[in-house]
């Protein structure tokens, strides 16, 4: 797979945040860029820019290097964007979403046709759930209409499959 800008975006926003893209888009390209000049280029606050660059870093998508200002006497941080992590970042991205997926489905099969529904859409339970709240939905307490759940299903599976064959 192939990082695009585009896909590179999607990655950054999904893992760490949209607010992270300015400082990202700064940084490309560049090397050991000092946390006061990104805060100055970007025009973010210094701690609003640290804690973007620290959520990066958590994903291996920046690193750093301190060193001691010798004028001001305290210490500095360097960052440079890691470019090459972002292939990991979306499989690991990817997985997830997949396990979230395959669990999804997993409970929607196994209480296939067995979900419920309230009739003013609040709430939407298994048959467990279901039986536990005596089929009235525990926010409205309307009674719940049991939900052919087959396109649910469907739609799961059509997912699995897309992501399936994007990590192939
Ligand atoms: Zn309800």
């Amino acid at each position: 797979m192939r990082v695009t800008a585009k896909k590179a975006n999607e990655i950054i926003e999904e893992a760490v945040g949209a607010d992270a893209q300015p400082i990202v888009e700064f940084l490309k390209g560049k090397k050991n860029i000092s946390e006061f000049v990104i805060g100055e280029k970007t025009k973010t606050e210094i701690h609003i820019v640290r804690n973007i660059l620290y959520r990066l870093h958590n994903h291996n998508l920046a690193e750093y290097k301190r060193k001691k200002d010798s004028k001001k006497g305290y210490y500095i941080s360097y960052w440079t964007f890691n470019q090459k992590a972002l292939k990991d970042v979306s499989t690991r991205l990817q997985k997830s979403k997949l396990h979230k997926l395959q669990e999804r489905l997993e409970r929607e099969e196994k209480n296939a046709g067995c979900f419920f529904l309230c009739a003013n859409t609040c709430t939407r339970l298994d048959f467990e759930q279901g039986t536990a709240n005596e089929f009235k939905c525990p926010e409205c307490g309307s009674l719940m209409t049991q939900q052919d759940n087959t396109r649910t299903i469907a739609f799961l599976r059509e997912q699995i499959k897309e992501i399936e064959s994007v990590a192939e």
